[in-house]
């Protein structure tokens, strides 16, 4: 283990254990011809496991105290940048890929769900392998029904296919985390929804997911959207909760409110 100042304002549990470096680079399906990006270099060791089964590896990390180390493993295919993430645009992160790439990381766990808002809407990106914690990736697989289903679930299904690889406990870190977490694969469908406008939908998902316990009427004209427009929808579907819809019903809701117009909300 390096020497290091840990922080925990910037989510740092460092992992070192060989076999589970390995596994994340299987779960990932990395090939030689792979261009990925990682976030959160932390101290290299994913770095360098991911580095060694691909073309090329851009690697952010926020902490300039990792600077000189990161930089004295001398791994000659990877280039590390040293800011936030959330600082730069997906072009300009993306401007680095010539054609697709795939994020690998043990994400921060501060920032999971806004890193993976930002990236999974790409138009370049083939898939996201990233350990979150437990949680959040069953949030991200849940299907209707289930306790965790909700915003998380029904974009990550909008734009592609989640599935657990497995669990990680929380011993396999360092400092260790009071939660467990899970190694997440998505595969980014672009083919799926194509010709549904994301952000519309998704400003439509948060509305109807707004309060849970809510039926769709409610949280629907509670966030403005008309009487005119609620009146396109069956009473029956209008008295139901949005968790009760999976994401084909709620697209078809979607769909009705907005008629043949692609914008319906502002
Ligand atoms: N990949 C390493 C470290 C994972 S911990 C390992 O698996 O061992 C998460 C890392 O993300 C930390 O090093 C932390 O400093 C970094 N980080 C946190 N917030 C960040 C941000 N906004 N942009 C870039 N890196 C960030």
């Amino acid at each position: 283990m390096i020497e290091h100042n840990f922080k925990k304002k910037f989510g740092q549990n460092f992992i070192s254990d060989k076999n589970l470096l390995n596994a994340i680079c299987t779960d990932a399906g990395l090939s030689e011809a792979d261009q990925v990006l990682e976030i959160g270099a932390g101290g290299g060791s994913l770095t360098g496991a991911i580095s060694s089964h691909v073309k090329r590896v851009v690697s952010y990390e926020i902490d300039k105290d990792l600077q000189s180390h990161l930089l004295s493993l001398g791994l000659k295919n990877v280039e590390f940048v040293f800011g936030d993430i959330m600082n730069y645009s997906l072009s300009e992160v993306e401007n680095a890929f010539e054609g697709s790439y795939k994020m690998v990381a043990n994400l921060p766990y501060y920032i999971t769900t806004p890193i993976i808002f930002k990236f999974i809407k790409s138009k370049k990106l083939d898939s996201l392998t990233i350990m979150v914690q437990k949680e959040v990736a069953q949030r991200m697989v849940a299907g209707v029904g289930s306790k965790d289903y909700g915003i998380l679930s029904v974009m990550v299904s909008f734009y592609g296919n989640a599935q657990i690889k497995r669990i990680v406990p929380r011993n396999l870190f360092y400092p260790q985390p009071n939660v467990d977490s899970a190694i997440v694969n998505i595969k980014i469908d672009r083919t799926k929804f194509f010709s549904i406008n994301d952000e519309e939908f998704y400003k439509f998902v948060g509305y109807a997911f707004s309060m849970r316990r809510k039926t769709l009427r409610n949280n629907l004209s509670h966030n403005g959207i008309s009487k005119e427009n609620l009146a396109k929808l069956d009473e029956k579907v209008l008295s139901k909760r949005a968790e009760e819809f999976d994401i084909l019903q709620l697209i078809e809701i979607y769909s009705k409110i907005i008629g043949s117009k692609d914008k319906f909300l502002l």
